[in-house]
């Protein structure tokens, strides 16, 4: 019988680190222990001090998303520290504070990329889902796809900036110059979005899961004017609205709160489906469309903005070793905020 590597290597290599590893989907994550990772050309070795825990992540996880590489490093919300840099890297140094997101490398030749629109690359490759993630002590990353981290946010905060954060502007963007804004689904892109929105000087108007009272009361603490229900009607017609819960029957909802013109933006990589509905609902010039990814210049936009706001992140730190609790309160709906892993007091075997 073989020995297992992740086994084998404590006896042989003294550069290691733990990570946690999903094997197949619908199974909890394992921690392990892996070889540090080296960068490659054009790449940089990351010791992570901290990676957030999306909705995306449990999609990956549940299988929901169906095309991981397994076995897999989840984590996609990453801040580092650069210790080590491959050949060719340039605009990043070691001991650089860094962020790596969602998009880990698009090809850049594709008619999205030579577009403009990379976030639509038909080549992409993903953070955490087709590259390992940040779930993990060490990680590689392609530097072009780092971002310099503002320097107010403590490595915990910065960490929801980079897909709560990111996501949530991209969406906050496409609903254009809405002033009534409607967020369904009040969890950590939404407690971002509702602070960048005021500070817009939009309204927000906060749905939230019916007889959540914890959830809409911190709707109202990050400035929502109202805050109900996602059954309820809100006491304003919209003038856009944002779904970041993944449940489609919203999407019917949030179209019979817009006003004529208005737009239904879908934040989540993954939705239920959507029921059928009259098409008078749509009538008026309404709009439904989706949100994929991010483009680099969304992460430049966004962190540059984010401290003018400024925005503040609600998180709820887990050791390296809780991940799968961390997973598991995200899947109840208990987190208000975002959820966070904390490297920064994990023991190293190195
Ligand atoms: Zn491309
Ligand atoms: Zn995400």
């Amino acid at each position: 019988m073989r020995t297992r590597p992740a086994l084998a290597l404590s006896s042989f290599c003294a550069s290691a680190m733990r990570a946690q590893v999903l094997q197949a989907a619908r199974r909890p994550l394992e921690l392990r222990e892996l070889p540090d990772p080296r960068p490659g050309t054009g790449q940089v070795g990351l010791r992570v001090r901290a990676c957030g825990v999306c909705r995306t992540d449990l999609h990956v996880v549940d299988g929901e998303l169906t095309e991981p590489r397994l076995p897999l490093v989840p984590g996609h919300q990453i801040v580092g520290i650069v210790e080590s840099l491959g050949p060719g890297v340039e605009r990043v140094q070691t001991g650089d504070r860094v962020g790596v997101p969602w998009l880990g490398w698009t090809c850049g030749t594709c008619r999205a990329c030579l577009q403009g629109r990379e976030n639509l690359c038909e080549r992409a490759r993903f953070t955490g889902y087709q590259i390992d993630g940040g779930f993990a002590e060490r990680t590689v990353a392609d530097a072009r796809f780092c971002f310099p981290l503002p320097p107010g946010f403590p490595d915990l905060q910065a960490a929801p900036l980079l897909c709560a954060g990111l996501i949530g502007y991209r969406s906050l963007r496409l609903a254009g110059d809405a002033e009534r804004l409607g967020l369904y689904g009040f969890g950590a892109a939404a407690h971002i979005v509702a602070q960048v929105a005021r500070h817009q000087r939009r309204r927000v108007f906060a749905f939230v899961r019916p007889g959540d009272e914890v959830a809409r009361r911190f709707a109202l603490e990050m400035g929502a004017v109202w805050a109900g229900d996602s059954s309820q009607t809100p006491p304003e017609t919209l003038d856009a609205a944002i779904i970041f819960a993944a449940a489609g029957e919203l999407v019917p909802a949030a179209l019979r709160a817009v006003a004529p013109g208005g737009v239904v933006v879908c934040g989540g990589i993954h939705m239920s489906d959507i029921p059928s509905f009259p098409y008078a609902w749509l009538w008026g010039e309404r709009v439904v469309r989706s949100v994929a990814n991010l483009t680099r210049r969304d992460g430049e936009e966004f962190l540059a903005l984010a401290p003018r706001v400024p925005v503040k992140t609600q998180v709820t730190p887990y050791p390296l070793e809780s991940a799968n609790e961390a997973l598991e309160d995200l899947r109840q709906g208990r987190l208000h905020g975002a959820a966070v892993l904390d490297m920064k007091e994990g023991t190293s075997p190195s």
